[in-house]
């Protein structure tokens, strides 16, 4: 008989293979104490860091503390179904939610179990993501060039999103945050855009309202909402923003793009506090855990711009080019934003849109604070068209805002100064929006030209929205082709600028401020 050692091999190779596959990492301890939402177990000395751990009636957790003789635990479940003494096993599993499109149109919490009575979500089991992703290394992301687009004049004019950026929204209490990123959602009506919408500790009447929008503007289907509401557990709170992020990786893993909202991660940090100091982990400034800036940075790091031929790098990628857009809210209180949380997430973005409770009061809505809001990313983030027109308003602004607060003294002006001040105040008009109205970005790009161009100079403040509307059907009637060819070129060719000129002029000859 002949040996054929590759075949050997080959034996050998396959019931290795199948060894590991049978071989049970099982570990077993018991609960030393449980309360409060946490539990500390005795006798896992091989347990991993944010493992699942199974406790009896159906109850299982995810480790967080590796101590030297005990594991701490967070639990989710009903912790009164587990008591002193009960056993606790390790899984060798990460915690981890399903993914895929499959999870489309669905509010699930966040362990990624449907909440809305639409019946189970039924996914493969290598359709799991882990909530725990890796961040994507340099060399696996490109820059950030292609704009997402919200619809919102004073964002996509001044403050550009990119795919794959991570831009800061921060504010006092109802100054128009979440409205900002419904709007956003709602923009993605007629894009690639896959929305992520994740709640974390807000009232569930909240949510509903963000869920009934996204239901009657017809983008439902293609978001996601995990829902993680202030009357959930504190560790479900704390785990929602990482399940939405898996969920939306696995998209971007695909190629595709994602939107994701982590509506509010000044909330989310109150969960981890409070999840901490139950740990009994030593608090930090402001009582929050010292590695708070870590858990956020790993967050949103997350969010990227996938480069092309990542696959070739990494398999995780099965399509290059896709990405995951990152927009985290965070509440100030009393415009303080140098408090510990926002300081730390503004660092940790690519820019932030400042939202001030004096604008919105005073009917400036969105109320963004045009001044102090950047994005990093700049006008890389923006169609050639509206790079175009974007830069005179930004100038118009910035001029206007120099003036407005020494101009409030009456004193005479000279005529420069007040062309500066007119001009600038029919731009602010000009970037009111109303909410669940994102605009198209060709007709953005037409109202910016119209603005910073100086056609409104002419009409009083209160025409100035009139005078928008008006244009806008004006051109759809009779000059089609320059919205047409703005929205397909995506760029101000000097032909179109000319026409667009001319289509102005002939609406002034029409338009009657009332
Ligand atoms: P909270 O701090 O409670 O989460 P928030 O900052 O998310 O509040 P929103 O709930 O989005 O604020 O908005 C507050 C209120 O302002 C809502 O009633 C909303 O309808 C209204 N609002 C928001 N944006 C606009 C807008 N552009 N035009 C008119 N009203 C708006
Ligand atoms: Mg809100």
């Amino acid at each position: 008989m002949d040996l054929k050692p590759a075949e050997v091999t080959e034996v050998l190779k396959r019931e290795l293979k199948n060894y590991r596959a049978t071989l049970k990492v099982e570990n077993v301890g018991t609960v030393l104490a449980v309360g409060d939402g946490v539990a500390r177990i005795h006798g896992l000395d091989k347990c991993m860091m944010s493992e699942i751990l199974e406790f009896p009636n159906g109850v299982f957790g995810m480790a967080l503390n590796l101590e030297e003789d005990n594991v701490g635990a967070v639990l989710f479940g009903a912790e009164t179904k587990i008591k002193e003494g009960d056993e606790v096993r390790t899984t060798g599993r990460l915690i981890s939610v399903p993914t895929g499109d499959k999870m489309l149109g669905r509010v699930v919490n966040a362990l990624g179990q449907p909440v809305d009575g639409k019946g189970p979500i039924e996914v493969g089991k290598d359709e799991w993501y882990p909530c725990e992703g890796r961040a994507p290394n340099v060399v696996e992301r490109q820059p950030v060039k292609e704009p997402m687009m919200t619809g919102i004049k004073a964002i996509d004019a001044m403050i550009p999103i990119g795919r794959g950026q991570r831009e800061l929204i921060i504010g006092d209490r109802q100054t128009g945050k979440t409205a900002i990123c419904v709007d956003a959602m709602l923009n993605q009506k007629n894009t690639d855009v896959i929305c992520i919408y994740v709640a974390i500790g807000q009232k569930m009447s909240t949510v509903k309202s963000v869920v009934r929008s996204l239901e009657q503007g017809g983008v439902m289907d293609k978001c996601i909402v995990v829902n993680a509401p202030a009357s959930d557990q504190a560790s479900m709170q704390f785990l929602a923003p990482f399940s939405g992020c898996a969920m939306g990786e696995r998209f971007r893993d695909e190629g595709k793009h994602v939107l994701i909202i982590y509506d509010d991660i000044y909330k989310h940090a109150t969960a981890w506090r409070q999840v901490s100091l139950l740990l009994r982990r030593p608090p930090g400034r402001e009582a929050f855990p010292g590695d708070i800036f870590n858990l956020h940075s790993r967050l949103l790091e997350r969010a990227a711009k996938i480069n092309i031929d990542a696959p070739k790098l990494n398999p995780q990628f099965k399509v290059g080019g896709g990405s995951l857009t990152a927009l985290p809210i965070v509440e100030t209180q009393d415009g303080d934003v140098s408090a510990y949380i926002p300081t730390n997430v503004i660092s940790i973005t690519d820019g932030q849109i400042f939202l001030e409770t004096d604008l919105f009061n005073s009917g400036i809505r969105p109320a963004v604070n045009s001044g102090i809001s950047v994005s990093r990313v700049g006008g890389s983030a923006q169609t050639a068209g509206m790079k175009k027109v974007a830069g005179g308003l930004r100038l118009g602004l910035a001029q206007y805002r120099a003036l407005a607060a020494f101009a409030q003294f009456g004193s005479d002006l000279d005529a420069a100064t007040q062309a500066q001040l007119t001009r600038g105040e029919r731009l602010t008009e000009l970037l009111k929006q109303g909410q669940y109205q994102p605009m198209a970005m060709e007709k953005q790009v037409v109202s910016v030209y119209a603005g910073s161009s100086g056609a409104l100079d002419t009409y009083p403040v209160s025409a100035v929205g009139a005078f928008e509307k008006g244009l806008h059907r004006f051109l759809e009637d009779r000059h089609p082709t320059v919205l047409t060819r703005l929205r397909d070129e995506k760029k101000l060719a000097d032909d179109v600028k000319a026409e667009l000129d001319t289509a102005i002029a002939e609406f002034k000859t029409t338009f009657r401020a009332s």
